[in-house]
């Protein structure tokens, strides 16, 4: 089979044929129809602190077919239609068992949608309704991404939002923000460029970046913001959260910031604030952002403004590094080349 495959940090992937996969007891190969990139696939490329290995097929954010089974498989069939929930645990620990594998003593992120079959044990499948589209399967976990973010926030209803950042994670911020009963959402960017997907995602304002500052945001909002979200992982953004958040507010941080970063904890105490970190989900989330997306697949489909081949996926890859006007970009291994 095809595979997009990392070699050494630093360096673009390679598409190349390698062996496919042969699934062992309670695997099953998944034919994969799309695999969105991430944000994190980025990072785990340049930084060491990822551990990537030579030779590994990354990609966690895909759906597709059931294509063979391993001995021992009884809750899926050939033919059937999948996400593939990535965070790996060993499946029978009580962490496990209560659907929060993130904390297993065994747990791993596993990869494999950059290429035309992955390999996942049965019990990492979320069987898709049958009625959402293979393709917006892909949306799963990325959305899944942001709903744990937003249920670790428990908002009260009608609170008072606010967004920095408007890739995938930030606009799926803002539309669970807005799924749960938010009033009032902002979101901030870098630059206006998203404002109009931010819109249609669940914001109600868009922050200007020219004149971003506490009062612009209590403006917007009617106050300052219960909840800040952290949706770049940039270092200086978490005391920017800590400057905009109302005192007793709650800040989530999403971002991956690989860099060492430093905020005034006086500002931070003297408001008596909540700083919660966010990186995984757990399966009831992945399954309720499934069902979100079969009952509404338009909204969160408007952020993949992208699809390529296996091929043109690793310069994508590379452009994808730099600010660029790509939001979600979607893979597909069985996309011919443009
Ligand atoms: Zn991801
Ligand atoms: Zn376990």
């Amino acid at each position: 089979m095809r595979a997009a495959v990392f070699h050494k940090l630093g360096s673009p992937l390679v598409v190349e044929s390698i062996p496919d996969p042969t699934p062992g007891a309670n695997e099953v190969v998944v034919e994969v129809c799309r695999c969105g990139i991430c944000g994190s696939d980025l990072h785990i490329t340049e930084d060491p602190i990822f551990g990537a290995k030579d030779g590994m097929v990354l990609g966690h954010e895909y759906s597709g077919r059931v294509a063979a089974l391993g001995k021992g498989v009884d809750t899926v069939k050939v033919g059937d239609h999948v996400a593939v929930f990535p965070v790996h645990g060993c499946g029978k620990c009580a962490t496990c068992l209560a659907g929060v594998p993130a904390w297993c003593t065994q747990m791993r992120i596993d990869g494999g949608g950059y290429g035309e079959y992955s390999l996942a044990e049965q019990h990492q499948l979320i069987k898709l309704p049958k009625t959402l589209a293979l393709e917006d399967g892909a949306l799963v976990e990325p959305m899944a991404v942001s709903l744990h973010g937003v249920a670790l926030a428990k908002p009260e209803p009608g609170a008072r939002v606010l967004i920095i950042g408007a890739g995938p994670i930030g606009l799926a911020a803002a539309y669970w923000s807005k799924f749960m009963g938010a009033s009032k959402i902002a979101v901030t960017a870098g630059s206006m460029r998203r404002a109009e997907l931010a819109y249609k995602m669940g914001a109600t304002h868009f922050i200007d970046p020219a004149n971003a500052s506490p009062e612009a945001v209590n403006a917007a909002l009617g106050g300052p913001p219960d909840i800040v979200y952290e949706a770049v992982g940039k270092a200086g953004l978490i005391q920017k959260c800590v400057e905009y958040c109302k005192p007793r507010g709650t800040i989530i941080v999403l971002g991956l910031c690989t860099a060492p970063d430093t905020f005034m904890p006086f500002q931070f105490v003297s408001k008596e604030q909540r700083i919660q970190a966010s990186a995984f989900y757990e399966v009831r989330e992945f399954q309720l952002a499934a069902d979100v997306l079969e009952k509404d697949p338009e909204t969160p489909g408007a952020m993949v403004t992208d699809i390529v081949s296996l091929e043109d996926m690793p310069p994508m890859f590379e452009a994808l590094r730099q600010r660029s006007t790509q939001c979600k970009v979607m893979v597909d291994p069985r996309h011919l080349r443009a």
